[in-house]
């Protein structure tokens, strides 16, 4: 583009600098004053590091390098002074600015969208540059303006999904841990430290979630948890013996080698009795029902059989097959 522009307007455009990527652009601009530039200069600013053949609208695959080289070969391939001497083709084309409409967002509202992604002080404000802005403020302003949304900032994000997760595994009425490649506890519910015992409950009213403590202070066999944690996958309906409770454990893995979670049901209690109950006695009825209905099939499937038979020795006595 440079070259062809240069070609084009040699006179007033005898100088052009192209600049990829952010950083550079800014680089580039920052502190410029124009007075200062000697002549006509054409600066070519492209957002995406490499221009456009590293931009989003490209096809996939291949190197920069291959992209780049295959933008040259092409160009190499073009007649020399094509647009010189008129024999290339002209795309004459005319462009008004559009202008950037843009109001004053004020500090109210800013403070509002901050707080609608959780940030409440300035301790909040973590300016990761996650959501594709330089700062949390920035992203407020685009938020304000309709060109963001929440779900974009990470922060916000993880926070909520680990306050979905910490509201699940209160409520959960199994007792449920997750450990991490360690063996340390990373989360648990208050059935779990119910389940493991007076120290483990009393740990947990100053330490909610039993974060940081070794798992096997509380459960004495941690192989399964091991071997999900080297093995991947999961282990289910494996017995376990924890403070005297048998113990009906799952345990699965949800980050391979590195977070292992596990649900436990205590079936010597007997609330869990009653429900293993209920649910045997569902099964039962249901076996029962499946088997009446194969007898009933059968018997009825005999039953026309018999009917056939019958008729045909009846016919066959009574001379209607004319014998
Ligand atoms: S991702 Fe969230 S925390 Fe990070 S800069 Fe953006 S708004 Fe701030």
């Amino acid at each position: 583009m440079s070259k062809t522009l240069s070609l084009d307007s040699e006179e007033r455009f005898a100088r052009c600098m192209d600049v990829s990527g952010i950083p550079a652009v800014r680089d580039t601009l920052d502190g410029l004053d124009p007075k200062s530039i000697e002549g006509p200069l054409f600066l070519e600013l492209l957002a995406c590091e490499g221009g456009c053949i590293n931009g989003p609208g490209t096809t996939d695959g291949g190197s920069l390098l291959q992209r780049r080289s295959g933008v040259t070969s092409f160009a190499a391939k073009a007649p020399r002074n094509a647009l010189r001497d008129g024999r290339g083709t002209r795309l004459p084309s005319r462009w008004q600015p559009a202008g950037v409409t843009s109001r004053e967002v004020s500090e109210a509202e800013i403070r509002k969208a901050l707080r609608q992604v959780g940030k409440r002080s300035r301790e909040d404000e973590l300016n990761c540059g996650g959501c594709g802005y330089d700062s949390c403020r920035h992203f407020a302003r685009a938020l304000v303006a309709g060109r963001a949304e929440p779900a974009m900032c990470v922060a916000y994000m993880r926070r909520l999904a680990q306050k979905k997760n910490s509201a699940l595994l209160k409520t959960m009425p199994s007792a449920a841990v997750t450990v991490d490649a360690n063996l340390r506890i990373v989360e648990s519910n208050r059935n779990f430290a119910r389940l493991c015992g007076e120290e483990a409950e009393q740990v947990y009213e100053t330490s909610p979630g039993l974060e940081g403590a070794m798992l096997d202070r509380f459960v004495p066999h941690t192989e399964l948890f091991q071997a999900v944690l080297h093995q991947g996958g999961e282990v289910t309906d494996k017995t376990l013996r924890i403070n005297g409770a048998i113990v009906n454990a799952s345990i699965f893995s949800i980050e391979d080698h590195h977070l292992v979670g596990a649900i436990l049901q205590d079936i010597t209690d007997p609330a869990m009795r009653k429900q293993q109950i209920v649910e045997k006695s569902k099964e039962v009825i249901d076996k029962n029902l499946q088997t009446v209905q194969q007898i009933a099939y059968l018997l009825g499937e005999n039953a026309s059989e018999t009917e056939l038979i019958l008729n045909s020795i009846v016919r066959s006595f009574s001379g209607e097959d004319g014998e």
